[in-house]
This record gives C-alpha cells, structure tokens and sequence, in this order.
C-alpha cells in the first residue's frame, strides 16, 4: 500500500473507496452488523471471506502499528475507512472486547513477546476475548474481587467465579483480574490471560427474559496460568484494570441502541406521524424533542472527536472518558425511548408478523441500552469519578 502523508486524504479516500467496492460482498450491503448481535450465529461464508479481507488488510484496527499486522495509520485516515464503509452499506467486521479494551491495552503494558502473540489474531479477527472482572460480591467495588492465583513456580493456580461474563461462552480467552496477595486490597491484584477452552473453565450462559443469554457465570477451577500470562507487574494489575475500564467507557459512550434500528431518527418520526406541508415531521411537539435529541447527539459526538483529537495519537483516554459514557449513554437511552414512543404499538412487539424487523429491532435496543448505565462502571460510580478526579470535590463517601 503506498504510504499517504496527512497531505494526501483524498488519495486515501479513492483507494478506501475502491478497495470496500472489490471486496465487500454485495449479499452483505445494506444488513445490519452481525458483530452487534446479542446472540451468535455462525457467520455466512461472505461474511468469513470479508472479515478475512478486512483482517488481512489491518483495516479493521487501522491505527494499531503495523508490526503487529494492523495498518498504522492516523486516526484522520480511519475515519475515512469509517465514512467510506458506510458510504458502500458495509460494516467492520472485526470488532469485540479485544478490539475495543484489550487490544489497546496490551499495547500499552503488556510486553513484546505477549503482543507478538496476541495482537495479530484480534487484528485479524480469528479470535475473540472476555472480560473476567466482575464477581458476585465485587460489581463497583471491583478491588473486592477474591478469585484466587496462587504463585506456583512457573504458573499461577487460579480458583473462583467470575460473573456478568458477556460473550464467555463464544471467547477463546480471557483477560481476568486475579488476587495474587490476600493482605492488600488494590495493591492485591494481577491481570492473567488464559485459554477459555480447557478443563477447570466452566461457562455458565444467564438465562434472561428476553430468552437471550448474552452473558454468563464463570467457574474457573485449579486453571494453570503460565507466569509469561502475567500482564504487567505482580500485584499491579489494578493500574491496568482502571486503564482498560476507559478505553471501555470511551467505547461504550455511543454504543446505546447499538441493536437498533438502522434508519435516522427523523426519518422513522416522518414515516410514522407524517410530514406537514413544508416536508417536516408533522407534530410540532415531536419535532422539536427530534431535534434536541439530534442536537444533543450531534454535540457528544463532536465533543468525543474532538476530545480524540487533542488525546495524543488517540490512545491516551482520561478520567474525562467517565463524562462521555454518561453523556452519550444517556442520550442514546433517550433516543431509544423516542423510538419506540414515536412507533406506538408497533414499537411493543417482541416477535411475529404484525412487526417489521425494524420495529422489532427498536424494542431490543430500548431494552439492551438500558445496560450501558450499568456496564464499564455505573452512571453513580462515574458521577461519582467525575466529582473527585475532575471537579476535585471531597470523597464523602469515604469521610465516615
Ligand atoms: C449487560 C452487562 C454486561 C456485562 N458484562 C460484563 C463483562 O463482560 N465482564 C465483567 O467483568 N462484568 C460485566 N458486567 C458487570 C458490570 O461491570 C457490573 O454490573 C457493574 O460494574 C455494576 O456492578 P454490580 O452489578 O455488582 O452493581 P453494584 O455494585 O451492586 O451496584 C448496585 C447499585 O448501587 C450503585 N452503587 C454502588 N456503589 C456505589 C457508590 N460508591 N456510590 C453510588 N452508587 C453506588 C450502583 O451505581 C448501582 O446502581 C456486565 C453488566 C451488564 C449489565
């Protein structure tokens, strides 16, 4: 690939453009992004051979270096990949826990020879990663985690349970918070890596409602843990903990609604309220809570970019990622209520005919978006970030 300078944008954006057109199959345009599915099917083979390309290419990393197979270009020319895959009705097709959070920071502590062996397959997309954090009694208090590893010479013997596990029962491995000294409580833990296929793993997928299993309890019994798993320093896994839970919050900031509906918002108000003469959503009232919402969307999401592009070469979020999660999340929630309020009855349907897939789509994502306040650290838990590290307020909570 010839090497652009920033001058040279617009070359880029013609072999982007060209590029999308050879590769992405046409059985996929326009279809919504299986990545952002709940629950997994088993990818068409169109859908294989585009991940493949997409791998093969570094693009769907694009500013991850390129020793380690990604593309190693800015983040100006991954925005063009983002607008030109949208331009040709495609989509990422890599993308997952170890794109969004563990990939970037690997990058940033683990050593070479784990990034020699880790990288390549998440750029590539041939394998998929889950977060063990959470337990049953550490959720926001997550230093209070007790699962186990115990120093054994040349690995560590991890026993405990891990909760909240999405994706456990699809991932190759994990990337676990484990305590590793029982006397300290932050100063206690350390990060590990294993293969979730092996005996000792046992996934558990949750039962919800909906039918859905889209996370799962993890038993993790006598597991051996090889000590070149061992990220960072012993007993220094918090630091990597608090720097992989921003670049989740950063990524998580716009995923509400993720599962919905692919049309803009106006244009699901016009088909279901009509236009006034001048073309316009007819109800005054809804138009202008459109609008807002738009606003309000247009306006994070300009402030993300921005807040992007002041952070050196994109990879440095800060306390400030707990300001955009509880933004965006919010205003995404809200968006998803729109929906459904503008859709009436059909925006209560769960399945069968008298509901469009879109329709259909709106309810899961009014429903799934509700997570996003709760997951990556609560919207509490964030205010309550955002008052200490940012607006220097006392910590009341810890004043008694
Ligand atoms: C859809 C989904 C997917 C998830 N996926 C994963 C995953 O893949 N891996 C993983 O490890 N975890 C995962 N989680 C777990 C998630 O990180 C936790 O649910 C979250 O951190 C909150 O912890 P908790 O559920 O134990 O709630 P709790 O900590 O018990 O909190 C309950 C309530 O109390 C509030 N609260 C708690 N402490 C404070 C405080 N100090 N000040 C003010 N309010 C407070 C909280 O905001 C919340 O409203 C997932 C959760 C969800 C919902």
């Amino acid at each position: 690939m010839a090497d652009f300078g920033g001058s040279d944008l617009d070359a880029f954006r013609a072999e982007a453009r060209e590029w999308i057109e050879a590769n992405f199959p046409a059985s996929l345009k326009g279809k919504p992004n299986p990545m952002m599915r709940e629950e997994r099917t088993k990818p068409s083979e169109d859908m294989e051979k585009w991940r493949k390309a997409m791998g093969e290419k570094g693009w769907g990393v694009p500013t991850w270096p390129k020793e380690y197979g990604a593309a190693g270009l800015t983040s100006a020319h991954a925005r063009i990949i983002q607008q030109e895959l949208a331009r040709a009705g495609a989509y990422n097709p890599i993308g997952g826990m170890g794109v969004m959070m563990f990939g970037p920071t690997l990058l940033e502590y683990g050593n070479e020879a784990q990034k020699q062996q880790h990288i390549p397959p998440i750029v590539k997309g041939d394998l998929q990663w889950c977060q063990g954090f959470s337990e049953p009694g550490a959720g926001s208090d997550l230093a209070s985690l007790q699962t186990r590893a115990e120093d054994k010479g040349d690995h560590f013997l991890v026993n405990g349970q891990k909760i909240w596990t999405s994706g456990a029962q699809y991932a190759d491995w994990c990337f676990c918070l484990v305590r590793t000294d029982t006397t300290k409580k932050h100063e206690g833990i350390s990060f590990v890596l294993f293969p979730m296929h092996q005996p000792g793993v046992e996934v558990r997928p949750i039962k919800l409602i909906s039918g859905n299993s889209p996370f799962c309890e993890t038993f993790i019994t006598d597991v051996k843990v090889p000590k070149d798993q061992l990220v960072g320093p012993l007993n220094g896994g918090w630091t990597i903990a608090k720097r992989l839970l921003q670049h989740e919050r950063s990524g998580l900031a716009g995923a509400g609604g993720g599962f919905g509906p692919q049309k803009t918002l106006d244009q699901i108000a016009k088909d279901y309220v009509g236009v006034d003469e001048k073309g316009r959503i007819a109800d005054p009232d809804l138009r202008t809570r459109v609008i807002m919402n738009n606003i309000e969307i247009r306006a994070f999401q300009q402030t993300a970019m921005r807040a992007m592009a002041e952070s050196k070469g994109n990879q440095n979020p800060s306390a400030a990622t707990s300001i955009m999660k509880n933004a965006g999340t919010r205003a995404m929630q809200e968006r998803a209520e729109l929906v459904l309020e503008i859709m009436g009855h059909q925006g209560l349907g769960w399945e069968g005919e008298g509901f469009k897939p879109d329709e259909l789509a709106a309810v899961r994502g009014w429903l799934g978006g509700k997570a996003t306040t709760i997951y990556g650290g609560s919207q509490e838990v964030q205010s309550n970030i955002i008052s200490k590290r940012i607006l220097g307020l006392p910590d009341l909570t810890q004043s008694k």
